[in-house]
């Protein structure tokens, strides 16, 4: 499969975490239970800041650049994913997987650890809480990625076909379903 290919010859992960779940679903399935977050109403939009900046944590080789940042009243630093479709009944795992790791590579850029993150479908806001266990949980994953990484191939873990038809590396990998 085509992993070990592109992966990683980079030096660093990309933080196309949409991609994480593509490559594992199930592995965490069981885990310990991701938030699901909560749907915000009020509109916060208009406090949020457009954020240009990628941040880089060298030693977990990763990167990543939220949508936008929201400063909250104690000097913390929100994180905002906008995703273009419609909101789900509740994010999806790779999403927030992405924004646990803004959460993370904006604590490392500012000093202070954000509550939550948001993430803006088209037709909803969720505030994810940035718990001790989704933290956990992205380390995890990150561990597993680079574990993974050197492998010349990998089985594809999961039979669900739209999520190989919505694949964005679906034309390079001899594993895709459909
Ligand atoms: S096409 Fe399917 S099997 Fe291949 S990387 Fe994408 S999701 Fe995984």
């Amino acid at each position: 499969m085509i992993w070990g290919g592109y992966a990683l010859g980079f030096g660093f992960l990309l933080l196309a975490l949409a991609l994480f779940l593509w490559w594992r679903s199930g592995v965490l399935a069981d885990q310990a239970g991701l938030p699901g977050g909560r749907i915000l109403y009020s509109d916060t939009g208009s406090a949020w800041m457009t954020n240009d900046e990628a941040f880089y944590d060298p030693h977990l080789r990763l990167v990543g650049k939220p949508d936008y940042l929201v400063e909250e009243t104690d000097g913390s630093i929100v994180p905002v994913e906008i995703k273009a479709g419609r909101a789900p009944t509740e994010p999806y795992e790779s999403h927030l997987y992405q924004l646990a790791a803004y959460c993370w590579l904006v604590e490392r850029e500012y000093g202070i650890r954000p509550s939550h993150g948001i993430i803006q479908y088209k037709d909803r806001a969720f505030a994810v809480d940035y718990t001790d266990e989704l933290r956990e949980d992205l380390l995890d994953l990150l561990t597993e990625m680079r574990e993974d990484m050197f492998e010349p191939e990998l089985d594809r873990d999961h039979n669900d076909w739209n999520r190989c038809a919505h694949c964005g590396v679906a034309s390079a990998c001899t594993q895709r379903l459909g």
